[in-house]
């Protein structure tokens, strides 16, 4: 271990060397590359936690850099997945620790295998579907999941050990029904970011040394602007059909085939069965339609009023429309069905 670098936090007494060499061995799990996510990333890494796995569907856009903390005006220009560029901007700044970027959507297929064999998951997602798929499995696999939202100046989080406190699923049984404030309806500063990944961050440090009975146990939420703090102690649901009845009907319902991406004038096709296009020569026959770039990772495609950005995996982000049909017909014309 390079204890020159680790020298101020080993001076802590709640961490010390033991704390340390305990964080170097530990695996973190981030789910979001936005800005909680790039907080969170940023965080661990140079606290020294050995394996940190970073997952977002996403490619870096001009308006995350005002607070999206590990990217910056290349990778918007390059347009770098942002799991990628997190990881590379991360491998520079602790080199000591394994970093792994995965450009996937998070599904009710794939979240296992993302998050099994992590000691903890930080939530760092953007919309309560894979909030509440989050909380299935880590009720299914004990997995310890920090829960954080942010919109405007206001940030909320709470800390889920499943089987000891409440679930996601205890508290609301559902998500929200009907229009939800968003980042991009009613946007977000920056230090509401910071507040809130501060503590998620602490939370994971604490678990990951295995210091349990030091987390805060509550539903904690914080308006960064008017100073306004709100803590509730959240108890859990005996009738909860999550961890008290163990149905995950998140997990075990059927995939989605599209998903709209609130406020961004845009439409993510999934490909309806596993699929791996062949990029280059997709670029190659989408040129004759259109204009396309590329970099080694995605390809962006503009024809008429929309803008592909289509993913080796078949997934696809369709810019320029909300509508699903038509961008399933777009998705089915140049990409196929
Ligand atoms: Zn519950």
């Amino acid at each position: 271990m390079n204890r020159e670098k680790y020298s101020r936090q080993i001076l802590f007494p709640s961490i010390g060397a033991d704390g340390q060499e305990k964080l170097l061995e530990s695996k973190a799990v981030i789910l979001g590359c936005g800005a909680l996510g790039t907080a969170q990333a940023n965080a661990l890494a140079r606290a020294g936690v050995g394996t940190l796995r970073i997952v977002d569907r996403d490619f870096v856009e001009e308006s995350n850099l005002q607070r999206q903390i590990l990217f910056d005006e290349a990778d918007a220009r390059e347009r770098l997945p942002k799991a990628i560029a997190a990881a590379r901007k991360l491998k520079q700044i602790n080199s000591e620790i394994a970093v792994e970027g995965v450009v996937e959507d998070i599904d009710n297929r794939n979240i296992e295998g993302l998050v099994s064999g992590f000691q903890v998951v930080l939530d760092a997602t953007d919309n309560f579907e894979a909030r509440y798929l989050l909380n299935d499995v880590a009720v299914k696999l004990s997995l310890p999941w920090i829960y954080g939202a942010v919109v405007a100046s206001y940030a909320m989080t709470m800390t889920i050990l499943p089987g000891s406190t409440a679930c996601l699923a205890c508290l609301f049984s559902s998500p929200p029904v009907g229009a939800t404030e968003t980042c991009d309806t009613v946007g977000v500063i920056s230090p509401a970011v910071s507040w809130v990944a501060a503590i998620q961050v602490t939370e994971a440090l604490k678990i990951l040394l295995g210091r349990r009975q030091e987390l805060h146990g509550a539903m904690l939420a914080y308006d960064i602007w008017r100073n306004q703090l709100q803590e509730v102690r959240p108890r859990r649901d005996p009738d909860c059909r999550v961890c008290g009845a163990r149905e995950f009907a998140w997990l075990n319902r059927s995939g989605p085939t599209h998903t709209s991406l609130c406020g961004r004038d845009s439409v993510q096709i999934h490909a309806a069965a596993p699929r791996r296009l062949d990029l280059a020569e997709l670029k190659t026959r989408l040129a004759q339609f259109g204009r396309v770039r590329a970099n080694e990772f995605l390809l962006i495609f503009s024809v008429d009023a929309f803008e592909l950005t289509i993913f080796p995996d078949g997934r696809a982000i369709i810019k320029g429309t909300h509508d699903p049909t038509l961008a399933r017909s777009v998705y089915a014309k140049y990409i196929g069905a």
